[in-house]
C-alpha cells in the first residue's frame, strides 16, 4: 500500500478523533480496514463521554467491526500510538499492520508490537500531532487527572 493510501485512510480515524472532540471527548479516533482498504469499523475515544476508561478509539472501532474471520490481514488506523491495552487487542487478534497518525505526544506499544512481528507504519501526521497536543494543553486536568499518583505504565493504560 502506497502511502497515500496511508493517509486516506488515516483521514477516517482524523475524522473520528473531530467528532470525540465535540463530543467534549479526547481527541483520539481508529479505524479498522481489510488489506485493500475497505472500512470494516470506525470510533473513538469515549472516555469522558461515556466515563468508560476501557473503551479507547481502537477497542471502539474493533466493537463498530463486528466478528470478523480473521484479523492478519486487517489493518489498525489510529491517530495515536496504541496504548498497552490496545496493543494487546492487536497482538490478541493477530491484526496483521498497524498505522498511527503520531507517536510524539505517546509512544505507547509501538516498539512492543514491531518486537513481535506486527507491521507499524508512523505517519508522523502533523494534523494528528496538533490536536492532540491543543487538546492537552486546554485540559491538562482531563489528560492528568487520573495518572497524577500514577507510574508510566498505568499512564499508558489510562490515556489513549
Ligand atoms: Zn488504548
Amino acid at each position: 500500500m502506497e502511502p497515500q493510501n496511508h493517509l486516506a485512510l488515516l483521514e477516517i480515524a482524523i475524522a473520528e478523533a473531530r467528532l470525540g472532540l465535540v463530543e467534549g471527548g479526547i481527541p483520539i479516533g481508529a479505524a479498522l480496514f481489510d488489506r485493500k482498504g475497505k472500512l470494516l469499523g470506525r470510533g473513538h475515544n469515549c472516555r469522558v463521554q461515556e466515563n468508560d476508561p476501557s473503551m479507547h478509539a481502537e477497542t471502539d472501532a474493533f466493537r463498530k467491526a463486528g466478528r470478523q474471520r480473521g484479523y492478519r490481514d486487517k489493518i489498525m488506523v489510529t491517530t495515536l500510538a496504541p496504548c498497552w491495552y490496545c496493543s494487546g487487542l492487536v497482538r490478541q487478534f493477530r491484526i496483521g499492520k498497524v498505522v498511527v497518525g503520531e507517536s510524539v505526544n505517546f509512544n505507547g506499544g509501538l516498539d512492543w508490537l514491531r518486537e513481535n512481528g506486527v507491521e507499524v507504519i508512523d505517519l508522523a501526521n502533523q494534523e494528528c500531532i496538533s490536536l492532540l497536543a491543543d487538546f492537552i494543553q486546554k485540559n491538562p486536568a482531563i489528560w492528568t487527572r487520573i495518572s497524577a499518583k500514577s507510574s508510566r505504565p498505568r499512564l499508558v493504560l489510562l490515556h489513549s
